[in-house]
């Protein structure tokens, strides 16, 4: 995944991204109240898993978190687990990081998301970039007289592959590869 995401899945799971809480304790703000709500108290936890909404997205997605589980657990919890789930970890970070991003756009006057379009979105971002993942290895295969140095985006998509390789999806990105990467 691009280090944006990595990055935001670590401030996740160090629990300092910058939500109303967190920002009430270093007495940034003076209430950590969600406003998209109203009712509970706007934690990492509450933003990314247990709001109505979050609820409403890790359902559809076919995951039921409890109520004490925090982000980290989740991501700890996937990445560990050798039995099918009923999500990646790749599409796990697509799906928070779109949660996070739709928490902000609403808090800047954007129209919020539906549980479809957000869902939507963060799937199609995982096959684009699986595809941008998976084309160079497979020209690589395919024109084996021909080699050309990865570009440093492509390098860090191989990392990235290493990593999380035994919870990738396979692909067959090499198809769905377009002008838009
Ligand atoms: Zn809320």
């Amino acid at each position: 995944m691009p280090n944006k995401i990595k990055s935001f899945v670590w401030r996740s799971c160090q629990n300092i991204l910058p939500t109303k809480s967190n920002l009430y304790r270093k007495q940034v703000i003076n209430s950590e109240v969600c406003e998209l709500c109203d009712k509970s108290c706007e934690t990492t936890s509450h933003v990314l898993l247990h709001s109505d909404f979050a609820t409403s997205v890790w359902e559809a997605c076919g995951l039921v978190i409890g109520r004490e589980c925090t982000f980290e657990d989740l991501f700890w919890k996937l990445g560990n687990d050798s039995r099918p789930s009923a999500m990646d970890l790749t599409n796990l970070m697509a799906v928070s990081w779109n949660i996070w991003n739709n928490r902000n756009g609403i808090r800047h006057g954007e129209k919020p998301k539906t549980v479809a379009s957000l869902i939507l979105e963060a799937t199609r971002f995982v096959t684009e970039y699986q595809s941008l993942q998976d084309y160079p290895i497979s020209s690589a295969n395919s024109l084996p007289t021909r080699w050309n140095p990865p570009t440093t985006g492509v390098y860090k998509a191989n990392v990235d592959h290493a990593i999380f390789r035994d919870k990738s999806t396979a692909g067959v990105g090499v198809l769905l590869w377009d002008d838009k990467g």
